[in-house]
């Protein structure tokens, strides 16, 4: 749609010409209950100043329908005002109100204002998502972050409800059975950062006080809410704790009061991402609220996210980037500051093994593709920003900032933050705004280092070479640096022995500046060689590790033993960049996950392990070893799952791991049993969460019926079970299954974002190639109408998810190129899915090829 994709140029020219005074957005949603109504209503009044009048602007809206437009008292024909995504006004004044009456539509993709009902009890659940510009789906609009301004939003709901915004409520009044909720007026914020929550919630609320330095006293009224069929799963202690020892810790580093009065923490459902920082009403997806036994990382993962978001309220809500460019202020300090803070003010002290071995994977997965970016980016329009929330624009992001922090020094990281703060409260920041108080505060000149880390893009490789004398005594130490730009690496080496039960301990650690393509370690000659050489040892900087011969031998019989639970996390995480890489055959990966995993004692990383090898198996191990390979890891996952402890986390991550390995009619057996109560593991307790996954398995090996699964949704009735028994359905291996899946999604946009997410999930099963081989012309000739029809959320999901990665082939690698020439002017973003897919395809092939 003409207009729909604003570009950067254009939002530059409209923040010259305008500048926002406040906005005033009244919602009427007593609509929702009733599933025939589509729209709700919407009315802004927006006043702003315009620095040449006479000009004409446009104000961003995505409606149903424009009822009326009046500028300046004056009424507009909406018809010629409104194109379906904007609407534009001439002759503005010096000085504007523009009212907007418009209908908009309740969401089905998680995108604006989305409207779910509960199977339990039929109740209607709605929450809002805007990033990075979907306000315009709810009220009219400039949707760009630097025309920030107050808002005050007035909700008109069912009387039952509950109503949740940025900022507390004023006044609500009750008529009939409808009732509006007045909210106070915000501070000044972007458009994406606005939020209603409403329906009937389950809430819990709490309070945060803390004296401030100059002795008064700061209140938070705190509130945690989700819908009321989870309220019995809800741990809101838990969450308040955690948001409490949150608050403690960047109030005492930030030295900035928490700007936006309250802070309300919303589970909702059938939620795009993970949570989303809106000022005062953080929204976060109900999966956070676990409804069967988690393992701990699970609940570290929940503490780092509610941290994540607390960070955005400084960095990103207080102070914004000015265009999407600049997406990385806010996303890599968040990432980085979660897992900070989480070291430092709660229970989780994992944290940084977690970010080495799950958010860096991220990020070197994404800096290898064709398609990655420096951590600035060159953000043209929309289009791109919505596909930069990327492992580069957080976890490369982060890494680099946690190097930043090695650097310059904590004190000097945090004085610079505090100063960023105070300086720019508010307002909008780019690049050089940052660097400028990190100058101040450590003195250094941050040119370089922006230029290598932030401007470029690319991953480096690390090696050690080590030479030796006749007598075992290292006479060189080099660390080699390859890929495409060099840059400055502050690293840590360790040098591992074997102590006199076997474990392998670091017995040096050596601490310099890697720099250039060769860099000698003049501190290791004359030292014995030992057996474990591990580069960028404690995670100092941003870079794949590799291994000199001896090391990489001593992995390999004994990569279980290295004592230190980081140092492992980094060995493993080397490993699974040499298979993917085609640098060590898929099979050796395997037989250290078989050998080894049963013995990883973090729970995080045995799950991440879990994954790769599952991935390893299907994707970069020869296709002629794959049944083996399956036998192999089937078998070893349940003599793991017999061995380990009753009742403990790694029980239920191998029993999981059963559930994506079973396949051969012994393993079948024992998943039926287990969910027919006929088998039973020690201490192992099949609750409903592992009941879905036992039955995936189940259905996609052609073991379990249709009535089966409709019985099974009967006992769990939620959107849960719907989910998951959606994916079962699809994971049938049946010609059947597969164009029902296919079709619900890709003819029909019928179907929520979570049960779109649930089809595709359910159609990919690895074990089923020639069952949807016929599905990868299909593929390829459908990419061009789902990214002009559908909304860029499901679009990516289709485009990423349909893609036929199972079929590893020359004949698939051929047709992805075919569409790719055939169709230079497809939509940039559309390609860049595309040519993601296609470099992991071309990935598996190579690894197939080291394997064979
Ligand atoms: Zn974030």
């Amino acid at each position: 749609m003409p207009g729909k994709n604003l570009s950067r140029d254009e939002a530059r020219q409209r923040a010259d010409l305008v500048a926002v005074e406040a906005y005033r957005v009244h919602l009427d949603v007593t609509s929702a209950p009733d599933p025939a109504a589509s729209t709700f209503r919407s009315t802004t009044t927006i006043t702003f100043r315009c620095t040449t009048p006479g000009a004409s602007v446009f104000v961003d809206l995505l409606a149903s329908a424009v009822g009326a437009v009046t500028l300046n008292g004056r009424a507009l024909d909406p018809a010629a005002a409104f194109d379906g995504a904007r609407v534009t006004v001439d002759g503005l004044a010096e000085h504007n109100e523009l009212v907007v009456e418009a209908d908009c539509a309740y969401s089905r993709t998680g995108e604006g204002l989305h409207r779910f009902v509960d199977p339990v009890d039929g109740e209607t659940y709605l929450y809002t998502h805007y990033e990075p510009a979907d306000a315009r789906r709810v009220f009219a609009n400039f949707e760009q972050p630097d025309l920030k301004a107050p808002f005050t939003f007035t909700v008109t709901a069912p009387a039952a409800w509950d109503v949740y915004a940025n900022a507390v409520e004023e006044r609500i009044t009750t008529e009939g059975d409808t009732r509006t909720w007045e909210f106070a007026p915000t501070r000044p914020i972007s458009t994406y950062l606005t939020a209603v929550v409403a329906g009937p919630y389950h809430v819990v609320r709490d309070h945060y006080s803390r004296e401030l330095p100059d002795g008064t006293v700061l209140e938070i009224p705190l509130a945690a809410t989700c819908r009321r069929s989870l309220a019995p799963y809800f741990d809101a202690d838990e969450i308040l704790t955690v948001t409490k020892q949150g608050l403690d810790f960047f109030h005492a580093e930030f030295d900035y009061p928490y700007p936006f009065g309250k802070y309300d923490q919303c589970f909702v459902p059938e939620y795009n991402l993970g949570a989303m920082e809106n000022p005062g009403c953080v929204t976060f997806r109900e999966e956070f609220i676990f409804r069967s036994k988690v393992t701990e990382a699970a609940y570290e993962g929940r503490a780092n996210v509610i941290l994540h978001e607390m960070a955005h309220m400084w960095f990103g809500d207080l102070v914004t980037m000015k265009w999407w460019d600049d997406l990385w202020l806010k996303e890599s300090f968040a990432d980085f500051m979660g897992s900070f803070s989480q070291i430092e003010a709660t229970k989780y002290q994992a944290a940084w093994i977690t970010f080495a071995n799950r958010r860096k994977a991220w990020a070197y997965r994404q800096d290898q593709f064709p398609t990655t970016h420096p951590i600035t980016a060159d953000i043209r329009d929309l289009e791109d920003a919505k596909l930069n929330f990327d492992g580069i624009t957080y976890a490369k992001g982060a890494s680099v900032l946690k190097q930043l922090v090695a650097y310059v020094g904590r004190e000097a990281f945090f004085e610079g933050a505090r100063r960023y703060f105070k300086r720019h409260a508010f307002g909008n920041t780019v690049l050089g705004d940052l660097l400028d108080v990190l100058e101040e505060t450590s003195g250094r000149d941050l040119t370089a280092w922006s230029a290598a880390w932030l401007q470029t893009s690319g991953v480096n490789a690390l090696t050690p070479q080590v030479t030796v004398d006749t007598e075992g005594r290292i006479t060189e130490l080099a660390v080699l640096q390859d890929g495409s730009e060099l840059r400055p690496h502050r690293i840590a080496i360790g040098l591992y022995d074997r102590d006199t039960d076997g474990s392998l301990i670091r017995t040096d650690r050596i601490e310099l500046d890697v720099t250039g393509a060769r860099t000698t370690v003049r501190e290791a000659v004359g030292r014995m060689r030992p057996a474990l050489v591990l580069l960028n040892d404690d995670d100092l900087t941003y870079c794949k590790i590799r291994f000199d011969e001896v090391s990489l031998g001593t992995l390999r019989t004994g990569l279980g033993s290295v004592a230190d639970s980081l140092a492992r996390a980094l060995a493993w995480s080397a490993v699974w960049n040499l298979t993917r890489d085609g640098l060590m055959p898929a099979r050796d990966y395997l037989d250290l996950v078989l050998r080894f995993a049963g013995q990883e004692s973090d729970i995080g990383v045995l799950q991440s392990l879990h994954q790769q090898a599952k991935g390893a198996l299907e994707l970069y191990a020869d296709p002629a070893w794959r049944e083996e390979g399956r036998r192999l890891l089937a078998d070893g996952t349940l003599g793991e799952l017999r061995a380990a402890l009753p009742g403990s986390d790694h029980q239920l991550a191998w029993a999981r791991f059963l559930a994506q390995t079973a396949a051969s009619a012994e393993h079948l057996q024992l998943v039926r049993g287990l969910l027919e109560g006929t088998a039973r593991i020690d201490g192992l307790e099949v609750d409903q969460e592992l009941r879905w996954s036992l039955w995936l398995a189940l259905a996609s090996n052609g073991s379990a019926t249709g009535e089966e699964l409709a019985a099974e949704l009967r006992r769990d009735n939620t959107a849960s079970g719907r989910r998951q028994q959606t994916e079962c359905l699809a994971a049938l291996p049946t010609p059947g299954a597969k164009a029902a899946a296919w079709s619900s999604v890709v003819d029909s946009d019928e179907l929520p974002n979570a049960l779109v997410e649930a089809q595709i999930a359910g159609f990919n099963q690895a074990g089923q190639r020639e069952l949807t081989a016929g599905y990868t012309k299909p593929y390829f000739e459908m990419l061009e109408d789902v990214w002009a029809q559908r909304s860029i959320e499901i679009a990516m999901r289709i485009v990423g998810g349909f893609f036929p990665r199972y079929q590893t082939s020359e004949a698939t690698l051929a047709l992805a190129d075919a569409w790719l020439s055939g169709h230079p002017d497809a939509a940039p973003a559309l390609r860049r899915l595309v040519l993601e897919c296609r470099d992991d395809l071309a990935r598996a092939l190579r690894a197939q090829q080291a394997d064979r």
